[in-house]
C-alpha cells in the first residue's frame, strides 16, 4: 500500500489547459503544484497569437471555463485579446501566479524511482504526477519554400506577428488560407495598399453573425454571473450537436454545412473567375471548417488579389509563381500553420526503463483515451493525441481531461495508488477502435489537412465529442497497471 500523502504535481504550460488543471488541484485543496511556463505570461496560444483579426470562431458564451464565466466578452466571437485578458484574470483572481514559474523552460522529464524528475533551464525538481498542458498548435510550421530566407523585407509567421512593421502603406504577401489566413484577410483586406493572398487550396467558409454584446449584458453578467449559465449550456449543446455529428456520419447535418458554404460563396462572390478560384474540390468540413462573415467581402476589396498559381520560390523582391510571375511585395506573412504532431516536443519525456515518448510515437502520436501512455506512469496529457478538436471548444475538453487526471491524483492522495499507467493491451484496443472509425469521418474524405497523420489517417477523435466525455467520466481501472507501493 502506498502511504497517504498529498502528491506533488508538476504542470507544464500555463495556457488554457494548464490553468484549468491548476484550478482543479486548488479546488481539491492541493496546493503542492508548480506550473512551468517558458514565456513571461499565461495564455498559451492566445498570448502567442496577436495577428490582426485574431478571434476565436467558437461563440464566446461557450469559450470559458464552465466554472468561471466571463462577463467581459464584447462580441459573439471573442477577440483574441479578450481571451488573453480573461485567462490573465483567471490567473489573478484564482491566485495561480504564485504557482507559476515564468520564463522557465522544461527541457526533459524522466520517470525515475517512482517519481517524475523534471529538468528545466534552471535546475531539477521531482513530482509524483506530471501533467503536460503544452497545447497542440504551438510550434509554427515554416513553409519549406525555396529562397524563403532571401526575401529582403520583413517576413514573419502569423503566430510571431511583428507589430513594429506598419502595414498601411505596404504591399503584403500572405501565404496560407487556413483559419488564420482567412481571419487576417478579413481584417486587412481594403486597409492596406495591396494584399496578395497566396492560396494553395481553396477553403469552404461558413458565415456566422459576429454580434456585438451590449454594455447592459456585460454589466448584468458581471453582477449575476449565474446568468451566464444558460448561454453556456445553449452553445455547448448546439456546438457539440451540429459540429459534432456532421464530421462523423453522413446525413442532414453534413449536407447542411456543405450547402450553406456553397450558398455563401455563390451569394457573396459574383465574379465567376474569382468564384471558381475560391471553390474547393472537396466536401465542407474535410479541412477544419472556416467560420467567417467577412472573408469574401474583404477578398473583393480594392487591392486584394487571390493568387492560386503554385508558389515556385521566394526571391528578395517577392514571390515567384510557377507561371514565372514575380509578385512584388514589401512584407511576407506566413500563415502556414503549425506542427500539430509536436505535442510536448522538443521536450524529451523518458518513461520507465528509459523508453522515450519519441520512441513510443515513432509511428505517430497515440495515447490511451487521449490522456495517458503505457510505460509512462502518472503522466497525464491534456490535449493529447486524438483529443476532440476540429470545430469544438477546447475548454470543456480540457476540463474533462483535467477531471480524469484528478481522479488518479485523488487515488494517490488517499494512498490507494502509488502509480498508474494504461496497459499496452487497453491502449492498443482503443487505438484500433479509433483507426477503424476514422475512415468513415469527413476528415478522411479526400483532402489534405493538418489533421492527417503519418499513416494517412486523420489524428482526431472519430466519434461524437460527448463520447470523449463518457470515456473519461469513470476511469476503467482494469485498463491500468496500478502499483500500490514504490
Ligand atoms: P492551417 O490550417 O494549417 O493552414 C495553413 C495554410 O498554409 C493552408 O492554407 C496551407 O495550404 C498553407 N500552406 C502551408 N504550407 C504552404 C506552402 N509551402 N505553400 C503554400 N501554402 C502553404 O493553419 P492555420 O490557419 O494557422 O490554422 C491552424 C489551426 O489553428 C486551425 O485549423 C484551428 O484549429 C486553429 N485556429 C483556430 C482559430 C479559431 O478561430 N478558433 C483561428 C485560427 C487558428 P493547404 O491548405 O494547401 O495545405
Amino acid at each position: 500500500m502506498a502511504t497517504a500523502a498529498t502528491p506533488r504535481v508538476g504542470i507544464i504550460g500555463a495556457g488554457m489547459s494548464g490553468l484549468c488543471m491548476a484550478m482543479k488541484l486548488q479546488d481539491a485543496g492541493i496546493d503542492s503544484f508548480v506550473v512551468y511556463e517558458q514565456a513571461a505570461d499565461v495564455g498559451g496560444t492566445w498570448r502567442d497569437n496577436t495577428y490582426p483579426g485574431l478571434h476565436c470562431d467558437i461563440p464566446s458564451p461557450f469559450y470559458s471555463y464552465s466554472f468561471f464565466p466571463n462577463s467581459e466578452w464584447s462580441r459573439m466571437l471573442p477577440p483574441g485579446g479578450e481571451i488573453q485578458q480573461y485567462l490573465r484574470r483567471v490567473a489573478d483572481e484564482r491566485g495561480l501566479r504564485r504557482h507559476i514559474r515564468f520564463g522557465t523552460e522544461v527541457t526533459a522529464a524522466r520517470y525515475c524511482d517512482g517519481r517524475w524528475r523534471v529538468s528545466t533551464d534552471s535546475g531539477e525538481d521531482e513530482y509524483d504526477v506530471l501533467v503536460t498542458a503544452t497545447g497542440f498548435l504551438r510550434v509554427p510550421r515554416v513553409a519549406e519554400i525555396p529562397g524563403r530566407e532571401s526575401f529582403a523585407g520583413p517576413a514573419f509567421h502569423s503566430a510571431r506577428w511583428d507589430h513594429s512593421v506598419d502595414l498601411r502603406d505596404k504591399r503584403i504577401g500572405l501565404i496560407g488560407t487556413g483559419s488564420t489566413g482567412v481571419q487576417i484577410v478579413a481584417e486587412l483586406g481594403g486597409k492596406v495598399t495591396q494584399l496578395k493572398v497566396f492560396q494553395r487550396t481553396a477553403q469552404w467558409v461558413l458565415p456566422f453573425p459576429n454580434l456585438r454584446f451590449t454594455r447592459l449584458r456585460r454589466e448584468t453578467i458581471r453582477r449575476f454571473p449565474a446568468l451566464a449559465r444558460p448561454g453556456y449550456a445553449f452553445w455547448s449543446r448546439l456546438i457539440s450537436t451540429i459540429y459534432g455529428r456532421a464530421p462523423i456520419q453522413p446525413g442532414p447535418a453534413r449536407t447542411y454545412f456543405h450547402t450553406m458554404c456553397r450558398l455563401n460563396l455563390r451569394l457573396s462572390v459574383r465574379d465567376r473567375t474569382l468564384r471558381r478560384k475560391l471553390t474547393p474540390d472537396y466536401q465542407a468540413m474535410c479541412k477544419r471548417l472556416i467560420i467567417s462573415g467577412h472573408y469574401y467581402r474583404s477578398i473583393q476589396k480594392p487591392g486584394v488579389e487571390v493568387v492560386s498559381d503554385a508558389i515556385d520560390h521566394i526571391e528578395p523582391r517577392g514571390v515567384v509563381t510557377t507561371d514565372g510571375t514575380l509578385h512584388e511585395v514589401d512584407v511576407l506573412v506566413f500563415a502556414t500553420g503549425f506542427d500539430a504532431r509536436a505535442y510536448v516536443r522538443p521536450m524529451s519525456i523518458v518513461g520507465e526503463n528509459g523508453t522515450t515518448l519519441d520512441e513510443v510515437w515513432a509511428d505517430g502520436p497515440h495515447a490511451y483515451r487521449s490522456i495517458a501512455v503505457p510505460g509512462f506512469p502518472n503522466l497525464f496529457m491534456l490535449m493529447g493525441p486524438h483529443s476532440p478538436i476540429a470545430n469544438q471548444s477546447l475548454v470543456p475538453v480540457a476540463e474533462d481531461q483535467a477531471d480524469y487526471a484528478m481522479w488518479w491524483i485523488e487515488q494517490i492522495r488517499a494512498g490507494r495508488v502509488a502509480s498508474a499507467a494504461p496497459t499496452e493491451g487497453a491502449t492498443k484496443t482503443y487505438n484500433e477502435d479509433i483507426k477503424a472509425a476514422l475512415p468513415q469521418t469527413i476528415w478522411a474524405s479526400g483532402c489534405n489537412s493538418w489533421y492527417i497523420g503519418k499513416d494517412g489517417l486523420p489524428e482526431v477523435f472519430p466519434w461524437h465529442p460527448g463520447r470523449h466525455r463518457e470515456l473519461l467520466r469513470g476511469p476503467v481501472v482494469a485498463d491500468f497497471e496500478v502499483r500500490t507501493g514504490h
